[in-house]
C-alpha cells in the first residue's frame, strides 16, 4: 500500500489545488487531442475536487518544447477535450504564473476549474528551479501530483513545488501505484513477464529487477535480436543495440542460476524491410536470418508457446509489442500475445503506450486488470528506482 498521502486524507473544501495533471496526449493534423486516455483518467482526481468546491488548478506538459514558447502545443485543445469531458467549461489561460494567471486564480469559485499553459514553456521546469516552483506554490493552498506519466523526472511542477506546499498523491497516481506494487511485492506465482518493443536500453534494468522476482521472462519485439546474438544465433540485419550484447549474454547466464525461465523466440517472421508491401516468410531462429533479412515478428509456433504461458499464469506484465504490429503481416505476435492476456483470469498489468495501442486493436482494455498510463515512469517502477515525483510528497502518519 502507498506510503504516501493521498487526496483522502487531506480537506481541500473550497482550497485553492494545483494539480500536475500529465495531458501530453497524441494531437491529430487539426491540432485536436486524437487520444484522450490520459485525460480521462484524472476525471476521478477532478470530480473529487469539484463536488468538495475546491478551486482547481491544472498544470501539465505537452511535447517538448524545451523552455520556449511553441504554438503547436500549446493546451487549448486539452481545455477544449476536458470541458466536454467533465461537462462543465474549463477555463484557460496563455500564461503560467504571472501577475494575470494569479488574478484568474483568486477570482475563482468553488468547483471551478483552471488549465494553465503548457508548464514545459518555462525554462525553470525542467530544470527544477526553486524560484519558478516557489511561483508555482504561490498560486494555490495545496498541491496534488495525479501525473504518473511524468512521475520519473524531478522537475519544478513535480518535485520543486512540494517543498512550499502540503503535497499528495491524486486518485491517479495511488492507482498506478497499487497496480504496479502488487507485481514487486506480492505476484501470485506463476508469473510472467512478457517484453518487447525496440530498445533494450529502455527494457534492461526491468529485465534484471524481474529475474529473481517472475517464474519466466518471456522476450519478443526488436530488442529480442540482441539477446538472440548474445546467443550466439545469427540475426540478419535485425535490428540491435550492439552495446548490450555483454549484458545480455551475462543476464541469460544470470537467469538460469536464478531458476527463472528467459524465452526467446524458436521461429521469427522476416522480410527485407519493413513495408506493406515486403516479401516476407517464417524461418527458425536455429537455421538463422539471412543477411539482407531481418525479423520483424516472432513465428507462429513461438506466438503460440507464449499464448499458452500467458493463458495459464497467475500475473502476467506486458510491456513492448512483439513486432512491427502497425503492418498486418507483423501483427500476429502481439495479437495473439492481448487475446491471451484477454483470456486470462489472474492479474494482468499492461504498460507503455505501443502496447496499450495493440491492446485496444486486438482485444479490449476491460479484458485486463490494469493499463498503466506512463511508459517510461512504469518501466522506472519497476526497476525498483524511486520515482521523484512520489518521493517528493507527503508521508502517511
Ligand atoms: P518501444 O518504443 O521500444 O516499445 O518500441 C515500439 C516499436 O518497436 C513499435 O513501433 C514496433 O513497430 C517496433 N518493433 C517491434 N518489433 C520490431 C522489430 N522486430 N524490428 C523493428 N522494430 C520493431
Amino acid at each position: 500500500m502507498i506510503r504516501k498521502k493521498t487526496l483522502r486524507d487531506i480537506d481541500v473544501k473550497g482550497k485553492k489545488v494545483l494539480v500536475r495533471v500529465d495531458y501530453n496526449v497524441p494531437l491529430d493534423s487539426k491540432g485536436e487531442v486524437a487520444d484522450d486516455t490520459r485525460i480521462r483518467a484524472t476525471l476521478p482526481t477532478l470530480r473529487y475536487l469539484i463536488s468538495q468546491e475546491a478551486k482547481t488548478i491544472l498544470i501539465s506538459h505537452l511535447g517538448r518544447p524545451k523552455g520556449k514558447i511553441d504554438p503547436a502545443v500549446k493546451l487549448d485543445p486539452i481545455a477544449r477535450a476536458l470541458s466536454s469531458l467533465l461537462g462543465q467549461e474549463v477555463k484557460k489561460v496563455d500564461k503560467t504564473v504571472t501577475e494575470e494567471v494569479k488574478e484568474v486564480v483568486n477570482n475563482l469559485k468553488g468547483g471551478e476549474v483552471l488549465l494553465l499553459e503548457n508548464v514545459r514553456f518555462n525554462p525553470g521546469e525542467a530544470t527544477n528551479d526553486p524560484n519558478f516552483a516557489r511561483q508555482l506554490a504561490d498560486l494555490a493552498d495545496i498541491y496534488v501530483n495525479d501525473a504518473f506519466g511524468t512521475a520519473h523526472r524531478a522537475h519544478a511542477s513535480t518535485v520543486g513545488v512540494t517543498a512550499f506546499l502540503p503535497s499528495v498523491a491524486g486518485f491517479l497516481l495511488e492507482e498506478e501505484l497499487r497496480n504496479l506494487s502488487q507485481l514487486l511485492e506480492a505476484p501470485a506465482a506463476p508469473f510472467c513477464a512478457v517484453l518487447g518493443g525496440n530498445k533494450v536500453s529502455d527494457k534492461i534494468g526491468v529485465i534484471k529487477n524481474f529475474l529473481g522476482l517472475v517464474d519466466c521472462l518471456i522476450l519478443g519485439g526488436g530488442m529480442c535480436f540482441t539477446f538472440l546474438k548474445a546467443g550466439g544465433f545469427s540475426i540478419g540485419d535485425s535490428i540491435i543495440q550492439e552495446d548490450f550484447l555483454k549484458e545480455a549474454e551475462f543476464l541469460i547466464e544470470k537467469a538460469s542460476k536464478d531458476k527463472c525461465r528467459i524465452l526467446l523466440p524458436d521461429d521469427v517472421v522476416i522480410a527485407k524491410e519493413i513495408s506493406s508491401e515486403a516479401e516476407f516468410k517464417v524461418v527458425e531462429v536455429k537455421d538463422g536470418i539471412p543477411n539482407g533479412w531481418r525479423g520483424l515478428d516472432i513465428g507462429p509456433r513461438t506466438a503460440e508457446k507464449y499464448s499458452e504461458i500467458i493463458r495459464n499464469a497467475k500475473t502476467v506484465f506486458w510491456n513492448g509489442p512483439m513486432g512491427v504490429f502497425e503492418i498486418e503481416a507483423f501483427s500476429n505476435g502481439t495479437r495473439q500475445i492481448c487475446q491471451a492476456l484477454a483470456a486470462n483470469q489472474g492479474v494482468t498489468i499492461v504498460g507503455g503506450g505501443d502496447s496499450d495501442a495493440a491492446l485496444r486493436r486486438f482485444a479490449s482494455k476491460d479484458q485486463v486488470t490494469f493499463v498503466s498510463t506512463g511508459g517510461g515512469a512504469c518501466l522506472k517502477f519497476l526497476e525498483g528506482t524511486p520515482l521523484p515525483g512520489v518521493e517528493a510528497l507527503d508521508n502517511k502518519e
